[in-house]
């Protein structure tokens, strides 16, 4: 069988973090299956759809990696495809003009309610006589269409996650409606069942994976493959996505969105790749992997019916991984959009062989590329504010001197390189006879101003060729006095 699948977006919003991790199990079951990934904007809404949202996705799918093979197909530009069909049920039979009023249908619902039933379409209209059609089509109602669902009937199918799924007729919500109310004498706007099973019909679509809130979709989307005279295809119903608490994630948990999760820094290679663990198990437990890599593994058998918790501190740590592989190189491009929206002055040609220092100073302590912001401050700015344990340190005895002894021998010296930071603190140490130690903590002190924070060294370097250094240590000196 020639796998086909795809993704159907509605473009009502930016990319859902629960519609890419569908996208990710639809593109890892077409590569393992050398099948097909279709891309398919469901843009009938009208009033909730809207371009901006539409180029959101995309960008999201593609930025992840997740390219499609056909697409983007526009369901608003295929809606003569759909009236024929239902004329035909409508001809055959299998659906008919229903004219209730919004009014009656809430009365009705109201009775059912009143009487401890769950409120469905009690059928009425199904059989109404020549005269009363009449009737209502004198008074000049609007008419929906509604297709048939026998309560009898018993809806069965083999998920390819949750196994035997069963459905009864009676469970449906009563005939469904198909298409929205219009003149009787028309067809009035499909909607989103009836347009699926169409589109998913005409693209010879094989598996529909899709979240597990559609499962309710799939009985009567079952029906109307079946009134239209086609195959049904194979369905799996992907676990939703929960919050840590284990509630379903939505946008009351902060970021939802692809392009969120882009600005927060985390990369497109870590994203796809902690998405394919949300429900999904490699055989061998491996955990960081490429797209390409995951779509050898994946089949269907190793996804999870729960629900797929959401863990941060997973994400941050495969984030972690993939910044950490990076060259200074690769790391320079990702971090200095951030750099510039901090405000800080570089030019990424003129000062590259400085910033190229920078990316391999930060680039280990990096679990999201915005880390850069707070952990490359003070390689931007000449002075430095001295935290607590700085100044504690500064105002020891015998650290004035040391730092004198260190900005004298600098001036003296052709300073330039890791090994000449680390002759001059040799230096130092050995000419007051001191500790070593005693000198790298007060330069951290004075050139950091903080006694954590990356290499001292290097630091030092990547300060002394913006010439902030020798300011620094006059200041900290100046403190110590
Ligand atoms: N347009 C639907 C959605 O955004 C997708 C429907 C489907 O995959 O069948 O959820």
């Amino acid at each position: 069988m020639t796998v086909r699948v795809r993704i159907a977006p509605s473009p009502t919003g930016n990319l859902h973090i629960g519609t890419a991790r569908t996208a990710v199990f639809n593109w890892l079951f077409a590569q393992n299956r050398g099948g097909q990934f279709i891309l398919r904007i469901e843009d009938t809404d009208l009033e909730r759809s809207q371009p901006e949202y539409t180029q959101n996705i995309m960008d999201g799918l593609q930025w992840l990696g997740l390219t499609w093979d056909e697409g983007p197909i526009y369901q608003s530009d295929r809606a003569e495809l759909y009236q024929p069909k239902i004329q035909a049920l409508l001809d055959q039979g299998l659906a008919y003009r229903a004219y209730e009023t919004p009014a009656e249908l809430d009365a009705m619902r109201e009775a059912q309610k009143a009487r401890g039933e769950a409120p469905r379409y009690n059928n009425q209209h199904r059989s109404l006589t020549p005269e009363q059609i009449e009737q209502f089509e004198a008074e000049g109602r609007p008419a929906v269409i509604r297709f048939k669902i026998e309560n009898g009937r018993e809806i069965v199918w083999d998920d390819l996650v949750r196994g035997p799924v069963h459905w009864k007729g009676r469970d449906l919500g009563g005939d469904m409606v198909i298409a929205r109310a219009a003149p009787s004498d028309q067809i009035g706007p499909p909607l989103y069942n009836f347009v699926v099973v169409v589109d998913d019909i005409d693209m010879a679509i094989s598996h529909v994976i899709r979240g597990e809130d559609h499962i309710g979709n799939t009985p009567k989307q079952i029906l109307l493959y079946e009134a239209l005279g086609a195959s049904v295809p194979i369905f799996g119903h992907t676990p939703l996505i929960l919050n840590p608490q284990g509630a379903k994630l939505s946008k009351r948990d902060g970021v939802t969105s692809i392009s969120d999760f882009r600005a927060m820094g985390f990369t497109a290679e870590a994203l796809a790749n902690y998405m394919t663990l949300l429900g999904w198990s490699a055989p061998d437990a491996q955990e960081l992997f490429t797209l390409a890599e995951a779509a050898q593994l994946f089949s269907f058998d190793r996804v999870n019916k729960a629900g797929a918790k959401f863990d941060w501190d997973k994400l941050d740590w495969i984030n972690s991984q993939y910044l950490h592989a990076l060259s200074p190189e690769a790391l320079l491009p990702m971090i200095a959009p951030y750099l510039k929206e901090a405000g800080y002055a570089f030019d990424l040609n003129a000062d590259q062989s400085w910033l190229l220092k920078l990316a391999a100073l930060v680039g280990p302590s990096l679990t999201r590329l915005k880390d850069c912001v707070e952990l490359s401050h003070f390689f931007f700015t000449p002075a430095v504010d001295f935290s607590e344990a700085a100044q504690k340190q500064l105002q020891q005895a015998g650290v004035s001197e040391a730092l004198q002894a260190a900005l004298d021998a600098l001036k003296a010296s052709d300073f330039a390189t890791v090994e000449d930071a680390k002759s001059l603190i040799n230096q130092v140490t050995k000419s007051l006879g001191v500790k070593k130690g005693l000198v790298m903590r007060s330069l951290r002190a004075a050139l950091m101003g903080d006694m954590q924070g990356p290499d001292l060294v290097e630091s030092w370097v990547i300060l002394h060729e913006r010439g902030f250094d020798t300011g620094r240590l006059e200041s900290a000196i100046a403190l110590g006095q």
